[in-house]
């Protein structure tokens, strides 16, 4: 569990929660209890809190109700726009919000593209079904030469 002085070390003020395998298992409508003492945590730090899904209002909104968060649906990741329109309209600059999920090309990719701090977590459960196993493979290979890479360099 990241602690809120990493964000705030960092000048992030607000932060954009994947939902699906973030904050909870795929399409579960109940989080984890250590998952709502993260929140409130970072909630008592000061930080802003989105639920950032390309899933439906439907499935989202209530949600983002159980939690206190504030939430963008229907996100469209890995496109930034509706990222982007939403830190204009809250009047919040690129580099004082943080993209966290769990997926690299659709959280983590919209994160890069909107120019925010991006953390790629461990998703709580692999999906074994759909498109999730071609990409899973896929962004192990990618994990994998990145993180050769940053021993290579000695961080
Ligand atoms: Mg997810």
């Amino acid at each position: 569990m990241i602690p809120s002085s990493f964000f705030q070390e960092r000048g992030i003020s607000t932060l954009l929660i994947d939902v699906d395998n973030t904050l909870t298992t795929d399409n579960n409508p109940v989080p984890h209890g250590e998952v709502l003492a993260w929140l409130d945590a970072q909630r008592a730090a000061g930080l802003r809190l989105l639920a950032l899904s390309n899933n439906r209002r439907e499935r989202v909104a209530p949600f983002a109700a159980r939690l206190g968060l504030e939430y963008i649906a229907g996100a469209a990741k890995p496109l930034p726009a509706k990222v982007n329109r939403a830190l204009k309209k809250m009047g919040i600059l690129k580099g004082e919000a943080a993209v966290i999920g769990d997926q690299l090309f659709t959280d983590i990719l919209c994160g890069r593209l909107a120019g925010c701090t991006t953390i790629l977590v461990e998703p709580m459960e692999l999906e074994g079904y759909g498109f999730f196993k071609l990409k899973r493979p896929l962004e192990e290979r990618i994990l994998r030469r990145y993180r050769a890479r940053r021993k290579g360099r000695g961080l």
